[in-house]
């Protein structure tokens, strides 16, 4: 890779937050951009460059022709980067999957829904290699510069498995639950510095499950503290539908 390695930003289904994520963190931290050459990012610049090395991908894969723009963008970049929920677990737009497509493809688009294609919202590593991937909905921007620096050391971005609530009860955090609330924390990955219990929020699952879930224990507090069945279920596909079906597949 050269000195200074030329990136690309692209987007699939996606609300376009994390690559918002992105400007902020280049504002805060301009020197980067002495550090790489950013060749492509539609949010950002008119110019069209097809020769990056690396490419940062936002967005799930929610349509057949997504599938060739991203084999297009994985044989030109050497390393790939999922950004955020979508493009890393198809995010909230799988939600979708729960339904009959055609059910939804109805609800959505009335009377016009053979003018548009669409079939179940996947995570890109569904559809191509992977090779790092930066959590959440949207990305933590310090996890971000972590990630170029990392990378212009030669190293892949790393995230440690491990769950949120540690990251919780190091900011001595009184548990949500304490407050009639509900919180994945248990089973997600930490990283955001816990920031939805520190505001006084459950945790949705942002940033995808760790490596072990205890889904079962999880179940049993949620029940215990009379969360009705139906919450927990909307709870646990918020964000995480592929993963919960892909567990359930596994057995
Ligand atoms: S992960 Fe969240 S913020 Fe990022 S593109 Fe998807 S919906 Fe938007
Ligand atoms: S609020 Fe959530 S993250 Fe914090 S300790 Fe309780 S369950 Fe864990
Ligand atoms: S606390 Fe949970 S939902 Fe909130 S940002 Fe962190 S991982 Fe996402």
């Amino acid at each position: 890779m050269s000195a200074r390695p030329k990136v690309a930003f692209f987007e699939f289904t996606s609300c376009e937050g994390c690559q918002l994520t992105v400007l902020d963190a280049l504002q805060d931290h301009p020197e980067l951009l002495d550090a790489i050459e950013i060749v492509q990012f539609r949010e950002a610049m008119s110019e069209r460059g097809q020769d990056y090395q690396i490419a940062f991908i936002e967005g799930s894969c929610s349509r057949p022709s997504d599938e060739a723009k991203l084999k297009e963008i994985r044989a030109q970049a050497s390393i790939v980067i999922a950004l955020g929920a979508c493009a890393h677990l198809g995010g909230i737009n799988a939600i979708r999957n729960r339904a009959p497509l055609a059910e939804v493809r109805a609800y959505v688009y009335g009377d016009k829904a053979e003018w548009f294609e669409t079939y179940p919202a996947r995570a890109i590593s569904a559809v191509i290699p992977v090779d790092a991937v930066l959590p959440g909905c949207p990305i933590d921007r310090r996890e971000l510069v972590r990630a170029v620096t990392h990378l212009l050391q030669g190293r892949l971005p790393y995230i440690p498995d491990q769950p949120l609530c540690i990251e919780c009860k190091l900011k001595e955090n009184v548990c949500v639950y304490q407050r009639g609330k509900v919180c994945l924390g248990p089973i997600t990955l930490a990283g955001c510095d816990a920031i939805c219990p520190t505001y006084g929020d459950g945790c949705e699952g942002c940033r995808g499950l760790i490596a072990h879930p205890n889904l079962e224990s999880l179940r049993l507090v949620m029940a215990e503290h009379g969360v009705p069945e139906a919450e927990i279920e909307a709870k646990m596909t918020m964000f995480l539908t592929n993963q919960m079906e892909a567990l359930q597949e596994a057995g």
